[in-house]
């Protein structure tokens, strides 16, 4: 019998690679563990890119900077914050930075997409995701995707995320137009990382989905069948932010619990 294909995110096929114990709490466990409390940088991350979305959606000539940090304002997210001073302290700092990014921009050079879903399929996978925003440079698409942690960029980090890799692809096969270009989009400094895929790269990209694919589906269908082997946790620094190691006594082992406002000062 031919396989089923198997339906992903970029997200969901990052989260086998990173942890499969995360990975089934996430997407197999039903009803799913109980996660943490929210992130603040997540409130803060969604915020802005909620504003950034619909500051696009505005008739061109309202797209000022000013209504940008209004509409940040408006749909400003208070969950995780320490407290009301932190969360409007976050506040004043994300204004800035979405006013100060929108000042970066012409108005009037409307993007193809604004959190634009997009998918592709495989002999192997159906992968679908969002994209922050989808431009047109020339004869070219571009994938560009906002980021809002304190960490640095470089143009590694554009070249080798998958979920970047997927998204040109999709787009380029739906929009029936060239896509190697991907940029990040680093809204805290206004930097700018890109990298520009050959076709072969975007290929290696895709191979390496469907193999991950493959191993996911395979290991979904025994726990299907019953047998929940084969999760087993990745301990390491990053599951301080794990939003179940309340359920994971080795990720608590391996990383020291952080409060929900801590990566905003990290
Ligand atoms: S705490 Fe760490 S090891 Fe445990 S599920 Fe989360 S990421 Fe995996």
């Amino acid at each position: 019998m031919p396989r089923r294909l198997y339906a992903c995110t970029p997200s969901r096929l990052n989260t086998w690679l990173d942890c499969r114990r995360r990975y089934r709490f996430t997407y197999l466990d039903r009803p799913a563990p109980q996660k943490g409390p929210p992130w603040a940088h997540n409130s803060l991350g969604a915020s802005v890119h909620n504003a950034l979305a619909a500051w696009w959606r505005e008739p061109y000539e309202r797209r000022t900077p000013v209504l940008a940090g209004i509409l940040l304002t408006n749909g400003w997210i208070t969950e995780g914050y320490r407290d009301a001073q932190q969360s409007g302290e976050q506040l004043a700092r994300a204004r800035e930075m979405v006013s100060g990014y929108t000042a970066t921009l012409d108005p009037s050079d409307e993007p193809v997409g604004v959190e634009r879903t997009v998918g592709t399929r495989t002999k192997v996978i159906a992968v679908s995701g969002r994209i922050d925003r989808l431009d047109r440079r020339g004869d070219e698409l571009v994938v560009v995707d906002y980021k809002t942690g304190r960490r640095p960029l470089t143009p590694d980090d554009a070249r080798s995320s998958l979920a970047l890799a997927i998204y040109a692809i999709a787009a380029s096969r739906m929009l029936r137009t060239p896509c190697h270009k991907v940029e990040l989009h680093h809204l805290p400094t206004g930097e700018i990382v890109e990298w520009e895929h050959t076709d072969e790269s975007l290929g290696r990209h895709l191979r390496r989905a469907e193999e991950v694919a493959v191993e996911a589906a395979e290991a979904d269908e025994r726990f299907r069948d019953g047998d929940t082997g084969g999760f087993e946790p990745s301990p390491g620094p990053l599951c301080s932010w794990c939003d179940f190691r309340r359920h994971c006594p080795e990720g608590q082992a391996a990383a020291p619990e952080r409060r929900p406002w801590d990566a905003l000062s990290t």
